[in-house]
């Protein structure tokens, strides 16, 4: 490739939140389809930084980790790294995969609103809003809950009905309460600022309009958006989980996590410059070059955000820099429709569904990667079936892994693995070597153009077309009585080997690496696009010998995993439910303390000798700063009996007394009625 011909992409997919697991809609929808185009581009010679991350400043983060009582950031940081875990093991090739909790990006976001605010693009507003006496805390978003003023649905959240997908804001919900304490709220004033968005209304509509590139039906949304009028948009919230914003009169404020996180795009690549590539100037070398190409892979949902909110900010931030200071504006989306699950939706709580988790402990990962593109959403909401996996396994199978099986097993065989001589071409040989002269062109085409379900499939159609070779040659016939004829057949069957290996790349990149091995080339990350020859594999080239690539999936197998999984886990908010199994491996016991003293260098300790009615036994407890000796002796407890024995300041405690705790106040639970000594908790 040229130089001339060399591009400049920022690829990017939408941000999983941090506080779940992404299941296979969320990943075919952003992560799995930006990553086959970033491959492919890389293969091609261009220069890309794919970058994408946790989207950590949301309410339900905050929310989960004040019920489970550990700081947000703490439970934010370890939610990120297990998705980070995840994509890795998906082989989602980020250059940058970080969290909008990074100091780069927050100070990154800060210095950006105050940029907009010398610009004259924000607002100041009074307004009225919830507040929680009981927990000192306005009520944004989820931290409020109530009934839906549209469809009555109780569980409604301060931002949006589940039920009848309204958008909503905490003060239109009925009998609103504090998703924390479950407390009234009251109403209070406080002061917000705005974005500034009828003063980007014109700019947006040019760019739109100017815009041929972005699909048809998401130029038609956006500008119905606009013409319907663009209201100013609060960028600030009173929470305290989030960015501080910098406004003079802004303590205590923070910017709205909608208005921030889609910032990552691009201090996701300032943080790739500074940190990764070790070189800053990388960043305006991306992100401030006009001719740099930036694309965004998402969800249906997410065209307007992207294509009016994201660029208005853009706009705001430009005016009045000059060329080489300005950040580019989105060049196109690609966003897919939605994935259901066998025509249901996708939900934790309910059990339906499948998690990016479950499914590599279920099957080997690029079964799903070539499932998921294959069967992508392009055109309209897909359903995930079970059928149709088992199905696109079997299509692999039967065309790709056969063709390829097939010729590697026939050269070590008949060759011992020396790639043979090619020999002058007859039409059907000829018809063959076009197709592996042209098919990367074909296949990047439909790339490039975000066809990926349609490049798959074109793929699949390519190595049908080597069996239909094989077949219409037959060698094992031909070998019988001209030895050199039947290896001028597979010299270019290992062509169309090769050009599997490359062309697979992108879409499956650990089944493309096991063929390059087999036939003895450099690995995968040297190899180009436009490698694929008639004459790629040399005659004289010592193959190794195969293994199959793939093998046929017990689907029934598979879905009684499954189930057993989603058993085992069943979450419910976060929380792990257990099983009656596991609650019954737990001992728990009435017991009756019968003397207690202190244990000395230990200020909350207290030793405490019990009765079980069949034995007696010694406790250690920090009890010692919220009940005195004697309120304790002769009291019933509840002790987990069967715990592992554990010394305290050299005493073994051999069990557990069971207590309710709520920040520094302690309870130790005790039987309401005489029970005797012993008596087991079911
Ligand atoms: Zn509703
Ligand atoms: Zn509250």
């Amino acid at each position: 490739m040229s130089k001339a011909n060399k591009e400049k992409w920022v690829v990017t997919s939408a941000w999983p939140y941090v506080n779940a697991v992404p299941h296979l809609g969320n990943l075919i929808g952003s992560t799995l389809s930006a990553d086959v185009f970033a491959r492919y581009l890389r293969m091609k010679g261009d220069e890309v930084v794919f970058v994408s991350g946790s989207d950590s400043h949301g309410t339900p983060v905050a929310v989960e980790a004040k019920k489970i009582g550990i700081s947000t950031e703490e439970l934010a940081l370890k939610n990120h790294q297990i998705i980070k875990d995840l994509h890795q093991k998906w082989k989602i090739s980020f250059d940058n995969y970080t969290i909008t909790h990074n100091p780069t990006h927050i100070k990154f976001v800060q210095n950006f609103y105050l940029d907009i605010q010398k610009n004259g693009y924000i607002t100041e507003q009074e307004i009225e809003s919830l507040y929680c006496e009981n927990d000192k805390l306005f009520l944004p978003d989820r931290f409020v809950e109530g009934t839906c003023p549209f469809c009555k649905e109780e569980a409604a959240r301060g931002d949006q009905c589940d039920k009848c997908q309204k958008l909503l804001t905490p003060l239109e919900l009925i009998n609103p309460h504090c998703a924390i304490c479950g407390k009234s709220p009251t109403i209070k004033k406080t002061k917000h600022w705005y974005l500034d968005f009828p003063k980007l209304e014109k700019e947006l509509k040019e760019l739109i309009e100017k815009n041929d590139i972005i699909p048809q039906n998401a130029k038609q949304m956006c500008l119905n958006s606009i013409e319907e009028g663009l209201p100013e948009r609060s960028i600030t919230r009173d929470l305290d989980w989030g960015i501080p914003a910098k406004f003079k009169g802004a303590e205590n404020k923070t910017i709205y996590v909608w208005f921030e996180a889609v910032l990552g795009y691009i201090s996701a690549v300032k943080e790739w410059a500074e940190k990764i590539a070790k070189d800053a100037t990388l960043f305006d070398y991306f992100w401030k070059d006009p001719k740099t190409k930036t694309v965004y892979f998402i969800g249906k949902d997410n065209i307007i955000f992207h294509l009016i909110v994201f660029p208005g900010l853009i706009l705001a931030y430009n005016k009045d820099k000059k060329d080489g200071e300005k950040l580019v504006l989105p060049y196109n989306v690609s966003s897919t429709e939605f994935l259901m699950y066998e025509n249901d939706k996708f939900s934790k709580s309910h059990g339906i569904g499948i998690w990016i988790d479950d499914a590599l402990k279920l099957a080997s990962v690029d079964y799903w990667r070539f499932s998921l593109i294959f069967n992508r959403p392009e055109t309209s909401d897909t359903s995930f079936l079970w059928s149709e996996f088992e199905n696109n396994v079997k299509t692999l199978n039967d065309n790709i892994g056969n063709f390829i099986h097939r010729t590697l097993t026939f050269l070590n065989r008949q060759y011992n693995g020396i790639i043979p001589k090619k020999l002058k071409y007859d039409a059907i040989d000829q018809r063959f070597i076009d197709k592996i002269n042209n098919i990367s062109n074909i296949i990047g085409e439909s790339i490039e153009t975000f066809k990926l379900r349609k490049a798959l499939r074109d793929i699949v159609d390519f190595a049908k077309e080597g069996n239909v070779y094989l077949n219409e040659k037959a060698p094992w016939h031909l070998i019988k009585k001209d030895k050199a004829a039947a290896g001028h057949v597979f010299n270019i069957c290992s062509q169309a080997v090769y050009a599997l290996a490359v062309l697979l790349a992108p879409f499956i990149p650990d089944t493309s690496e096991k063929i390059l091995f087999y036939l003895n080339q450099p690995k995968l990350s040297t190899i180009e696009w436009n490698s694929i020859k008639e004459n790629s594999i040399k005659e004289g080239t010592k193959i190794k010998k195969p293994e199959p690539l793939f093998e046929k999936l017990d689907i029934e197998e598979i879905k009684e995993n499954l189930n057993e999984l989603i058993k085992n886990k069943i979450k419910e908010g976060g929380k792990e439910l257990v099983s009656y199994e596991d609650f019954k491996k737990l001992d728990i016991r009435i017991a009756l303390i019968e003397n207690v003293e202190k244990v000395p260098k230990a200020d909350k300790l207290y030793k405490m000798a019990i009765d079980l009615g069949s034995e007696k036994r010694t406790l250690v407890a920090g009890l010692a700063e919220h009940y005195k000796i004697d309120d304790l002796k002769g009291k019933k407890i509840v002790i987990l009996a069967n715990l592992e024995p554990r010394k305290l300041k050299g005493i073994t405690s051999q069990g557990m007394l069971l207590a309710a705790v709520e920040g520094d106040k302690v309870s130790i639970l005790s039987p309401d009625k005489d029970i005797p000594l012993g008596a087991k908790i079911e």
